[in-house]
């Protein structure tokens, strides 16, 4: 399938989520990155971005709240290349109402090869990467042409 070559630019979109028991993880992350995260555009699902905006002072775009539908938002954004980063401290140990949202998020990230942090470890690496100050190409599936071929083939 033909692939069309996409920059996440030097100011990225960075989309920041937590679940209930690792939002002052998330927190306790931001403040420790506050200097580089200053650089870029941030948001995130509505609880999380409240409370690094109150803890930190950094501007966070609020989406709704991850379980009225704010991970689907922030999926959504992904699709339109409206965010090219994210780093999502998810809580493996609780059931989520959203489940299926969050496995939607995940999935939607990986077929837009988007750079997703699920834990600190993954966000330290990914937040002091050399890539945090340059463009990046990547290559994604072409969707048009994947219409037109599956309208003509179908
Ligand atoms: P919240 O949503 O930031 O509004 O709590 C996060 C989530 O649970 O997905």
């Amino acid at each position: 399938m033909d692939s069309l070559t996409m920059t996440i630019r030097k100011q990225k979109n960075i989309a920041l989520i937590a679940h209930d028991q690792k939002k002052h993880e998330m927190i306790d992350w931001c403040e420790a990155h506050k200097e580089i995260l200053s650089r870029h555009f941030l948001c995130g699902t509505g609880t999380t971005a409240r409370m690094i905006t109150e803890a930190t002072g950094l501007p966070v775009k609020g989406y709704n709240s991850g379980p009225l539908g704010g991970d689907q938002q922030i999926g959504a954004k992904i699709v339109e290349g409206k965010i090219d980063f994210v780093i999502f401290f998810s809580d493996p140990l609780t059931a989520q109402p959203h489940d299926p949202d969050v496995k939607a998020l995940l999935r939607i990230a990986q077929v837009y090869d988007i750079p997703i942090a699920n834990n600190k470890a993954s966000a330290d690496f990914m937040i002091t990467s050399p890539y945090m100050d340059e463009e990046y190409e990547h290559e994604i599936i072409n969707f048009h042409q994947n219409i037109s071929e599956r309208a003509k083939t179908l």
